[in-house]
């Protein structure tokens, strides 16, 4: 028997159109390094999202399921684009802007982008790549920057505002399905190839939800979130969707990511959340012990992306930030767990539950398989590779237009799961805890060593600002640890000690017996330690390496 309830497609039209009404008061405020920030309601958004879509399908001829790229900051033009291009039932295609140009070329063809809208600030990174870029016929240029270096350009160059101006500020959107590609984003390849994500429009809806659950941010119309997490990395994590559900105001800090200015916005505007991946917090935290801050309006923190080190957690605590840890992937849109704790604890007993990735919310199931492809039991100890599956998890990449969607073995098993890459236990309640990524994990003697744990521990002494563990081979062993140390200012080096202080919180076979000082630990694109190149300058005796 079906049943009596309507079917009304679940679409990003539908957030816009709640939006800009029942929240058009909401604001999205843009850093500028002008002394007035930008302020845009949602209502005023809305109006010029419609603009954008005329622009888009009556002077540059955007149809059908076409792409639209971004290569832009966070602020209020992206937030446009983020609706107007998919209620018009085209694919926003968010290029992320630290891609080695090589990629960006890569992801461009392979999406068969037809239109980039850009930030000026980022064209003299554009600029050189048109030439390698044929599917794009047309460039919008939006906020400060010069032009000239688009002089010659093959694509026709557009000004922004100059396009939307004058036109309607209502859109008759088209009834879409709801299963329909709204928008894609490419992993950043940390582990390969960049692979392209293709998110519904239903996917990003129910997404939305989840994020505004109580269980995971749980903001409402009286937060406003500082969303630091670039919109062309996993959607900004649903925030910009979400906030147009509940209508939190968003604060965007266009391209002054540095500690300073985020420091400077935290004060001024005092956003009551905030989102980011971990080094952003180590740098502000930085920042603010050399030159105090009032950060304490933001309350709450969501930290994911990479694991947070609970010394991390401690430190802003004590600022009176609670962090709140997170974990998912481009593949997960991204929400996958969170970490609140249960009701009815000490904050001491909150503490275990705090340091662990999270948990899962009702709309993604997750399972742990072990080496033999058996299933394990959550049990906080048997440790596997995480697999997951749900509405807003990828089951297949984009193979291109006109190839078969990419279902590679090592990603997804043969039952649909996404198979994460990252390895780590789940406890009787349900919180997961990750110990590694399949291939950064230690593989000494047969046994495995967690270069997370090693890194916590590591970052947890006073003198450390950043550590990052890797895999070397070693003869006896197979493979042994690498400790690579960035220490804070004024801090000098004395390997015994800082061994002896991680003997304090792990077992003996597992402490390192290499350890190296570096500037500071590489970085990939979405700022998460790239262990890819430390390993290469190991390879290629380009560390000063001591053994004790
Ligand atoms: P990429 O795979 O290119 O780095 P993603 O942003 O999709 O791009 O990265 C997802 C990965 O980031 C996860 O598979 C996991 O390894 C890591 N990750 C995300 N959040 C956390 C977290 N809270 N703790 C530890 N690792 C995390």
């Amino acid at each position: 028997m079906l049943s009596t309830m309507q079917d009304v497609p679940l679409t990003v039209t539908r957030i816009l159109s709640h939006g800009m009404t029942i929240h058009g008061k909401s604001q999205v405020t843009t850093w500028t390094g002008e002394p007035e920030p930008q302020r845009r309601s949602f209502a005023e958004i809305g109006a010029r999202a419609a603009q954008l879509a005329h622009a888009l399908r009556d002077e540059l001829g955007v149809t059908g399921d076409q792409r639209v790229a971004t290569l832009m900051w966070n602020n209020a033009e992206h937030v446009e684009a983020y609706f107007a291009i998919p209620s018009m039932g085209a694919v926003l295609h968010t290029l992320n802007l630290r891609l080695a140009p090589e990629q960006l070329v890569w992801v461009v063809a392979h999406a068969d982008d037809q239109v980039v809208i850009v930030n000026g600030s980022l064209l003299p990174l554009l600029a050189p790549l048109l030439p390698h870029l044929p599917s794009l016929r047309h460039v919008v240029v939006t906020g400060p920057g010069d032009r000239s270096v688009l002089d010659g350009a093959a694509p026709r160059v557009h000004e922004y505002e100059e396009l939307l101006a004058g036109r309607p500020t209502a859109y008759d959107w088209p009834d879409l399905d709801e299963r329909q590609a709204a928008a894609m984003c490419y992993t950043s390849g940390t582990t390969g190839d960049p692979k392209g994500v293709v998110y519904s429009h239903r996917s990003i809806y129910l997404h939305s939800m989840q994020v505004n659950m109580t269980e995971s941010m749980g903001l409402t119309d009286k937060d406003t979130s500082l969303v630091v997490v670039p919109q062309f990395h996993v959607n900004a994590w649903g925030l910009p969707h979400a906030t147009f559900m509940t209508g939190v105001n968003m604060l965007m800090p266009d391209r002054f990511l540095q500690p300073a200015p985020l420091a400077e916005m935290i004060e001024s505007e005092r956003p009551t959340h905030a989102a980011a991946v971990p080094t952003i917090w180590q740098g502000l935290l930085a920042e603010v012990t050399a030159h105090p801050r009032d950060l304490s309006s933001m309350a709450r923190v969501t930290i994911g992306g990479a694991a947070c080190p609970p010394s991390l957690m401690e430190a802003y605590d004590k600022l009176g930030v609670r962090l709140c840890h997170a974990w998912g992937m481009t593949e997960t849109s991204p929400l996958g767990t969170m970490a609140n704790p249960p009701a009815g604890l000490t904050a001491e007993e909150e503490w275990p539950y705090r340091v662990t990735q999270g948990r899962f919310p009702a709309g993604v199931e997750a399972r742990l398989v072990g080496p033999g492809g058996e299933h394990l039991p959550w049990d906080g100890e048997s440790a596997g590779e995480l697999e997951v599956r749900g509405s807003w998890i990828a089951g297949a990449y984009y193979g291109g237009a006109g190839g078969e969607d990419l279902r590679p073995e090592d990603k997804f098993s043969e039952d649909g799961w996404l198979k994460t890459g990252d390895v780590g236990v789940i406890s009787d309640e349900g919180f997961l805890t990750l110990t590694d990524r399949a291939k950064d994990v230690i593989k000494s003697g047969g046994e495995w060593i967690s270069s997370v744990e090693l890194e916590n521990a590591i970052m947890a002494h006073p003198d450390v600002a950043e550590a990052a563990v890797v895999a070397v081979p070693d003869d006896k062993w197979g493979e042994r640890p690498l400790a690579t140390v960035v220490l804070k200012e004024g801090a000098t080096a004395d390997y015994a000690a800082l061994k002896a202080f991680l003997a304090r919180s792990v077992a003996k076979w597992q402490l390192p017996e290499r350890w190296t000082i570096i500037p500071a630990v590489p970085k990939t694109s979405v700022g998460k330690f790239d262990k890819k190149v430390i390993r290469r300058q190991y390879a290629d005796g380009e560390l000063d390496v001591t053994r004790l």
